[in-house]
């Protein structure tokens, strides 16, 4: 036994072989290649495989006579064999497929000369797409006994292309019924086919990532679900949405946000198998399907391994974007065996994510539910009340801890809603922020606090400021110099009574833009506030480059005072930086008298509490800040008795 290596259509294949046969099997893969080639400008469209098949019809008696052992051939042989079959009955057919007379138009669309079909009775049948070839038979033999008169099949016209045609036929039969000839016209409908198939790709499909979109994932979902049921086995929905990706598409452009989504969209399917489906419903939300994903634990590892992929920072343009993402997940069958329900409640795990914190995880749970309801009724309500000016300004004074007088108030909003009671600013302000209510709402607070400061002013107390929560997504999106200008010019409000709250979201991208909108509100007089601070990522060198007058230590460092060392000396640390940058300091969430000590000797500026008082409606401020009450600190942990007085303009 010897051996003898052949390359059949691009293949190779190592051949064992009787002695002195080499020559012999050598000739016999030759002529195999030649009539590979032969057949390929004819069937050029069919795979290589079949290919190889239908050339070793011609030779393959021979072939499996000399070298049954040919082992690589095996599995082509197969196929062969029900190919051949195939390939009698077709032979068959065509007997009855001659073709009488074509009309000129037939060259414009096969690309060849009529006289053609005439001399090669073949030829008219060969020119059918193979994969369409059984059809146009059956259909044609059915027009014989009164079926359909139309039908739409492929052809390959001689340059090779594939064309689509439109039959329209009748059987001309004889005085005794049987059938003498089809008569019939053929169109060219390519075009429309490829705008259908267009059309068609538009309806399934995501236009900017070409993934599929919110039809064609039910449809997948759904054929998941049934192969689910036969194999008994569980299917995972991740339901994903990008943090903040709205805040990057205001603050950088939506040419930005939209590479962003088409990298996300890469990326994420880099991250699943092959044959998980990752579509886009729209905006920044992604669904994947995981199928025979095992458990519900599983679809949390994929999960988790999802949110590494997308952790990454991506590079978009010159800019490089860090995005966190949540998910939610919902798993056939526990969780739900529609694709809608599982849709749904994998959405709903996914708000639950983002309450959480973002950038996370979550398995849907029944309870979650109700609280997705909550939240849609929340949002319309919201906008209701936005239109109905539905809410009131609560006033909460700031003490400064050198007069001992309140300096300053922080106007603080305030929602009662008929049905839903009193409703926190730390729950409907993101909500706001999100559905862009936040824009119509911001303005009315600060008209509101302005003609309420002027109020103040005019009953004697002119030294009094005031200071105004600005979101981030109004400052990116709205002309706020040009807001604030109006406001005080309606209100009559000198700016330098006029402080503005940023947060440090506001800082975080497109610093350039950002600092010249400082220096717009800047120039018109009003002084700027950094809220929260310390409970960002932004470090005092950082705010350096911006305008900025104060800093508003977190409350969260305040609470820990003065027993933990930590956020003591984070406290001195900022209000001696804080000092040499000529900035103010005002310490958040004032809850005890010991708190107020550490903060007094330390210099902070002013501090802001329950201690001395919450957020209050106007009129009770207006009575505080009338009746000049002194506000007492008592005995500071120096031992040293401090009276801070309350003290009119
Ligand atoms: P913020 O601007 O940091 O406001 C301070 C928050 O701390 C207020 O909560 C206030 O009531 C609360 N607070 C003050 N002193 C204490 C204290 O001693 N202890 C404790 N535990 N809390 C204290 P509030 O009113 O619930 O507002 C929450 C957040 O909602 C505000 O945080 C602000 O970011 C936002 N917000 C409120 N009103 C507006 C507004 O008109 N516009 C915008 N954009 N955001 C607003
Ligand atoms: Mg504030
Ligand atoms: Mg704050």
């Amino acid at each position: 036994m010897s051996h003898i290596n052949v390359t059949i259509n691009g293949r190779q294949y190592r051949m064992a072989c009787e002695e002195g046969q080499e020559v012999r099997l050598l000739k016999l893969a030759e002529t195999l290649e030649t009539r590979i080639q032969s057949l390929r400008g004819k069937f050029g469209e069919i795979g290589d495989a079949r290919l190889t098949v239908m050339a070793a019809l011609t030779v393959c008696d021979e072939l499996v006579d000399t070298s049954n052992r040919v082992r690589a051939l095996e599995q082509e042989l197969t196929e062969l064999r029900d190919f051949r079959n195939a390939a009698v009955e077709r032979a068959r057919m065509t007997q009855t497929a001659v073709v009488n007379a074509l009309n000129a138009a037939a060259e414009r669309v096969y690309g060849r000369p009529v006289a053609d079909f005439m001399a090669d009775q073949a030829l008219w049948l060969g020119a059918v797409h193979p994969a369409d070839q059984g059809l146009v038979l059956q259909w044609l033999s059915s027009v014989v006994r009164g079926g359909p008169s139309t039908l739409q099949y492929r052809i390959i016209d001689s340059g090779g292309q594939v064309r689509w045609l439109e039959d329209r036929a009748r059987a001309v039969l004889d005085g005794n019924g049987r059938p003498l000839r089809i008569d019939g016209v053929s169109s060219d409908i390519t075009e429309r086919k490829l705008h259908e198939e267009e059309t068609s790709w538009l309806v399934n499909h995501d236009a900017l990532t070409g993934l599929p979109n919110r039809n064609l994932l039910n449809d997948r979902l759904g054929q998941a679900l049934a192969r689910a049921r036969r194999a008994e086995q569980p299917v995972g929905v991740l339901f994903l949405d990008l943090d903040g990706f709205k805040f990057i598409n205001d603050s950088f452009g939506h040419t930005l946000g939209d590479n962003l989504l088409k990298a996300v969209s890469t990326r994420l399917s880099g991250a699943v198998r092959d044959g998980d489906s990752v579509a886009r419903l729209g905006g920044d939300e992604f669904v994947v399907v995981l199928e025979n994903v095992g458990d519900a634990a599983a679809a949390e590892a994929v999960a988790q391994q999802v949110l590494q992929a997308l952790a990454q920072p991506f590079t978009v343009g010159d800019q490089s974007l860090h995005v966190t993402t949540s998910i939610g997940i919902s798993v056939f069958p526990e969780d739900g065996h529609s694709p809608e329900i599982l849709l749904k409640h994998a959405d709903v795990a996914m708000y639950r994510a983002k309450d959480q914190g973002r950038n996370g995880v979550q398995r849907y749970a029944r309870e979650m539910s109700v609280r997705t309801d909550e939240r849609v009724q929340l949002e319309r309500a919201l906008r209701l009340s936005v239109q109905a000016e539905q809410f009131e300004l609560h006033y909460q004074p700031q003490v400064d801890l050198r007069s001992g007088a309140v300096s300053s108030v922080e106007a603080l909003i305030r929602w009662h809603h008929p049905e839903f009671g009193k409703v926190s600013p730390a729950r409907f302000i993101p909500l706001a922020e999100e559905t862009g209510l936040i824009i119509p709402l911001g303005e009315w607070v600060l008209r509101q606090a302005c003609r309420q400061l002027k109020a103040w002013h005019d009953a004697g107390r002119r030294d009094l400021t005031m200071a105004v929560n600005v979101s981030a997504r109004q400052f990116h999106h709205q002309d706020i110099p040009r807001l604030v200008r109006r406001v005080l010019e309606e209100t009559g409000v000198p700016p330098q009574s006029l402080e503005l709250e940023l947060t440090e979201s506001v800082l975080l991208y497109n610093a350039d833009a950002v600092i010249e909108v400082l220096r717009q509100l800047k120039a018109i007089g009003v002084s700027l506030a950094m809220d929260d601070f310390g409970t960002g990522y932004s470090s005092l060198s950082y705010l350096k480059r911006f305008p900025i007058d104060t800093i508003k230590i977190d409350r969260s460092f305040t609470t820990d005072l003065p027993q933990s060392k930590d956020a003591a000396s984070i406290t001195r640390a900022i209000i001696a930086m804080a000092q040499s940058l000529d900035m103010r300091t005002v310490a958040e969430g004032v809850e005890t008298e010991d708190q107020l000590g550490f903060l007094s000797l330390n210099a902070c500026d002013a501090v802001q509490g329950f201690y001395f008082s919450p957020a209050l409606p106007a009129e009770q401020v207006g009575a505080m800040l009338a009746e000049n009450r002194p506000l007492t600190v008592p005995r500071l942990r120096s031992e040293t008795p401090l009276r801070l007085t309350s003290r009119t303009g």
